[in-house]
């Protein structure tokens, strides 16, 4: 027998090998399940919900420890949530005002006793509760009878006491969430395909996927988890496998000369040892004819910009261009500024290409966003590529990048993971790391300050401010809409000029502005015109001015974890101690995830720890937007648990590059996810 989930899935589930066409789910709005109308959706769409599909593979965050068993008899004594098992007298469905159901049912055990059990909104229950049938509920006495928080229908199995508790929403609640889930399960839940060989004799998906949501103990869950983890996992290797298989050549660089050596004079500091020796590995790549695939991993602030621009002048210096690539427009014109600011006084033009800026195409150094894969953007003859924040683009757009030119690539993140395990995420990709940053920095304090005290914060800033330092107040982020956003920012910003920061310089940056504003703006900061910056997060990113020591961020509870280290990331430049407070409401009012964020924000500036956290506390919450975390590719992985996965994945797909089968469409779909999202 097949290791399948034994217990829970067996008696229903059907078991065929085979499997159907994945658009099938993709194609099905949540919609169509019943129940679920446009309001719902909507709901549903904030975090990220909007087929089936995405519904079926939102894993709980955690379930429900298990509750004493009571006889019907002894309720009355129980206290607490507490579980009964008998057999359905009679059941019937009535409406309830504003569209809702309430289906009740009369159960009975052997105790003797008998208790009317009510199930909210779960008009289709009223069918299956049919005299006789045997039943299992959770749940606590209330005002109409015994209130169901959790049931099995039918069958000998205890999925109850696990019960899901999904990640937490104020729009949608978990017992809402395990209805849908339950209905998605029962109808299409046969129909998530198989994409792994059978071969290789694992449990199927379908069972995975009933399982996560609905097992019978916490075992089975994580055996769930693991086997969901290995699919996704299989899929990026075997795109990552795909981003190995051309026999692409890019030209093969002559050793630094003359021009690297004028910008080593311009740079006003020396390169760090852990610099140092992330340039003598890029050196070695760029003397091959095999195009450079070189991740650059150091932390926010610890000087991988400069390292890239070496990279991208040995290409200049030997007659090519070089391309940097960022993922936002905004991180495009900062480094298009920092760039040109060290190129300037080489003599070396840069040039800056998003959707609104149509820079040359023919300039030695380009920076730009995706534009610059976009089919009709033709470099002259592009020898080094760098990709900034490459965890954000996904591996669609580095496909696209490897496969339409050739030319040496480094990917640089400051999501820094254990090298070990970047290898076998990225597959063969080198890594070189800057695992320190340039000596005399100084930690960044962090603090949380309760809202109704941001007073004294603005105070500190002042204090700052007034022995001739800059600082950062980063506004709330309210909703999807830049255009909300940025009118929120300049509200913000015109009452701090009234208020908290009445006579000092105060400028404003957002995403609505011009791209000429916006320089300008960063301008007059870098050159201390301005004394403190309201910002969106558009500076989450490369803004770069050392003397900025302190930063505010406001609402900070709903940003997200790896948000909030990429914004700090901007004090703590100089050799200043620098300061990061974090305004939020009390932390009794916050949801646990909320909390637990910026609790670990406050214990570590370790990226490595909080990418960590990052990917635990991620699937327990969805923020606004939903692409913020990186490792927008893995959802069921755990990275270091997961290590033997990891591996066992990368074998597998060593496996199956070649051979057509169902696993491509995960790959092609992982592709297709990473496009949309960036
Ligand atoms: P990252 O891109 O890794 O977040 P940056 O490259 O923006 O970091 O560097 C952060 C800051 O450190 C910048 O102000 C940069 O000029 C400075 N810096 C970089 N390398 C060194 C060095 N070797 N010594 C001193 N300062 C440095
Ligand atoms: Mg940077």
């Amino acid at each position: 027998m097949h290791p399948g989930f034994t217990g829970v899935v067996q008696a229903e589930w059907p078991r065929p090998r085979g499997w159907l066409p994945p658009q099938h789910l993709d194609a099905l709005d949540v919609q169509s399940l019943p129940g679920v109308g446009p309001s719902l959706a909507k709901r549903l769409r904030t975090f990220g919900i909007t087929t089936v599909r995405e519904l079926l593979l939102h894993a709980p965050r955690r379930y429900e420890s298990a509750v004493d068993q009571v006889a019907i008899s002894k309720l009355g004594e129980a206290e607490g949530e507490v579980a009964i098992e008998g057999r359905v007298v009679s059941a019937r469905a009535r409406p309830l005002r504003g569209r809702r159901t309430l289906v009740t049912a009369l159960i009975a055990d052997g105790s003797g006793g008998q208790i009317s059990a009510s199930f909210f909104n779960q008009p289709w229950l009223a069918e299956k509760l049919v005299s006789g049938t045997p039943i299992r509920v959770r749940g606590k006495l209330g005002r109409y009878g015994f209130d169901v928080k959790s049931y099995d229908i039918g069958e000998a199995k205890r999925t109850a006491d696990f019960a899901p508790v999904y990640p937490a929403s104020e729009s949608v609640s978990t017992i809402r969430l395990r209805e849908l889930v339950r209905a998605a399960l029962a109808q299409h839940g046969r129909s998530l395909p198989d994409a792994l060989p059978a071969e290789l004799d694992l449990a199927l998906r379908g069972d995975a996927l009933h399982a996560i949501h609905f097992p019978v103990d916490d075992t089975q869950a994580e055996e769930a988890r693991r086997r969901l983890a290995l699919d996704e996992l299989v899929a990026l290797q075997l795109v990552v496998a795909r981003l190995r298989t051309t026999d692409a050549v890019a030209p093969s660089l002559k050793e630094a000369g003359e021009l690297i050596g004028r910008y080593r004079e311009v740079l006003p500091f020396a390169l760090t040892e852990h610099q140092e020796r992330a340039i003598t590995e890029i050196d070695l790549d760029l003397a091959q004819t095999t195009p450079m695939q070189r991740l650059l991993q150091g932390d926010v602030g610890s000087g991988k910009t400069v390292v890239a621009l070496y990279a991208l002048l040995r290409a200049v210096e030997n007659g090519y261009q070089g391309a940097l690539m960022a993922p936002t427009a905004t991180l495009a014109e900062q480094h298009f500024l920092t760039l040109e600011r060290l190129c300037t006084p080489l003599g070396i033009d840069v040039a800056l290409l998003t959707g609104a800026v149509k820079g040359s195409v023919d300039a030695s150094i380009v920076v730009g966003t995706h534009a610059l894969i976009q089919p009709d953007v033709e470099f002259r003859d592009l020898a080094v590529a760098v990709v900034d924040e490459q965890h954000r683009f996904g591996v669609a757009q580095r496909q696209a990048l490897a496969e339409r030119r050739s030319p040496h690539v480094l990917h640089m993140t400051a999501t820094p993971i254990p090298r070990t395990l970047a290898l076998t995420i990225y597959g063969d990709l080198a890594v070189s790391e800057i695992a320190k940053p340039p000596a005399d920095r100084k930690p960044i304090v962090t603090a949380r300050v309760g809202a109704e005290r941001s007073s004294d914060a603005y105070n500190r800033l002042r204090v700052h401010l007034d022995a001739g330092r800059q600082a950062y107040v980063v506004c709330p982020l309210i909703e999807q809409s830049e255009t909300r956003l940025a009118r929120a920012a300049e509200e913000e910003a015109e009452r701090l000029r009234r208020a908290e920061l009445k006579g000092y310089r105060v400028g404003l940056l957002h995403g609505k502005l011009k791209p000429a504003d916006r320089r300008e703006v960063m301008r007059q900061f870098t050159e201390h015109e301005l004394d403190v910056l309201v910002a969106t997060t558009v500076i989450e990113v490369g803004v770069d001015v050392p003397n900025a020591t302190i930063m505010i961020v406001q609402e900070a509870d709903r940003f997200g974890l790896a948000q909030l280290h990429q914004l700090r990331g901007r004090v703590g430049r100089g050799g200043e101690q620098s300061y990061c407070l974090l305004i939020s409401r009390q932390a009794e009012e916050l949801t646990e995830t909320a909390d637990a964020r910026l609790q670990a924000l406050v214990d570590t500036t370790d990226g490595f720890e909080l990418a960590e956290r990052d990917l635990e506390l991620r699937r327990e919450g969805q923020l606004l937007g939903t692409r913020q975390s990186g490792w927008s590719d893995l959802r069921f992985t755990k990275l270091r648990p997961d290590r033997d996965l990891i591996e066992r994945a990368r074998a597998i797909a060593a496996d199956l590059r070649d051979e057509d089968g169902p696993w491509q469409d995960d790959a092609d779909r992982l592709s297709e996810d990473a496009t949309a999202g960036a």
